[in-house]
């Protein structure tokens, strides 16, 4: 699904070069569900973003759903983003003033969808992290948790391959991070690649794979066994 080698980033502000990822190697099967973890400042975010085709690598080679990214022009880029990437962050990223239906529907404006498809697509995906009912209510009428539900459907409404997460659950309390996760767990299920960045080391050992950044490099590949529930 991903390929990653030796990709590195250098970000030049003033007299300060910063690498912040280093000859960085890394392969995501389809289907895979990563999370990863690091230190803070180590390149985990530089990494999800190169990944999710909001930036670009200073040098290396990125194949991305057997595309190679690396000679694509700005637009060729965008358009693979929208058809293929979903996002979701740590502050949910909601629109205040527009309703949940409304939220959800923004990136599939951006695609002109027509607006029966756009309907079909936003009641499923709200449908599909049990929001379907509140869909008039306004973001600040939810909980955390459920804010970051619609932030999934408004992402799976889009019907990504891979779903890129950056902290999900680090504006959460435990119990609405455990429900945040459960919901990611069922969408890796039915076949949508997972990579999320977490410091949360019980939400990183329930992923299929856990990989460490230190110093803009993976230091650690560990494969854990999906545990019987
Ligand atoms: P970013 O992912 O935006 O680069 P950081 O990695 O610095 O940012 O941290 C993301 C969030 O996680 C911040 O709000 C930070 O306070 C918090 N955080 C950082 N380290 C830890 C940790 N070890 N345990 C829990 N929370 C942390
Ligand atoms: P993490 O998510 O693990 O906290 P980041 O990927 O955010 O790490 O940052 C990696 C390094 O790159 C850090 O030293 C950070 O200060 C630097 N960095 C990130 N973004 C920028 C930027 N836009 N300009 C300059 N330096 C940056």
């Amino acid at each position: 699904m991903l390929t990653m080698q030796k990709i590195s980033k250098i970000y030049q502000t003033d007299l300060v070069e910063t690498h912040a990822l280093r000859e960085f190697d890394l392969n995501v099967e389809k289907g895979e569900f990563v999370s990863v973890t690091g230190p803070s400042g180590s390149g985990k975010t530089t990494f999800l973003n190169i990944a999710g085709l909001l930036e670009t690598a200073s040098a290396g080679n990125y194949e991305l759903d057997g595309q190679l990214i690396n000679q694509l022009s700005d637009k060729a880029r965008s358009k693979l983003r929208n058809e293929k990437i979903g996002f979701i962050f740590q502050g949910f990223n909601l629109i205040p003033d527009l309703s949940l239906y409304e939220n959800v529907e923004v990136p599939l404006r951006y695609r002109g969808l027509n607006r029966q498809d756009r309907k079909q697509r936003i009641e499923q995906a709200l449908e599909q992290v049990g929001l379907a009912a509140r869909m008039k209510h306004v973001p600040s009428q939810l909980s955390g948790g459920q804010q970051q539900r619609v932030a999934i459907a408004r992402a799976l409404a889009g019907q990504p391959k891979i779903l890129f997460a950056d902290e999900p659950t680090g504006n959460l309390d435990s119990l609405m991070a455990r429900q945040v996760m459960e919901l990611l767990e069922k969408i890796n299920m039915q076949g949508t690649t997972i990579v999320m960045v977490t410091h949360d080391p019980e939400l990183a050992r329930r992923a299929g794979r856990n990989i460490q950044i230190v110093d803009g490099q993976v230091c650690d590949y560990t494969f854990y066994q999906k545990q019987a529930v």
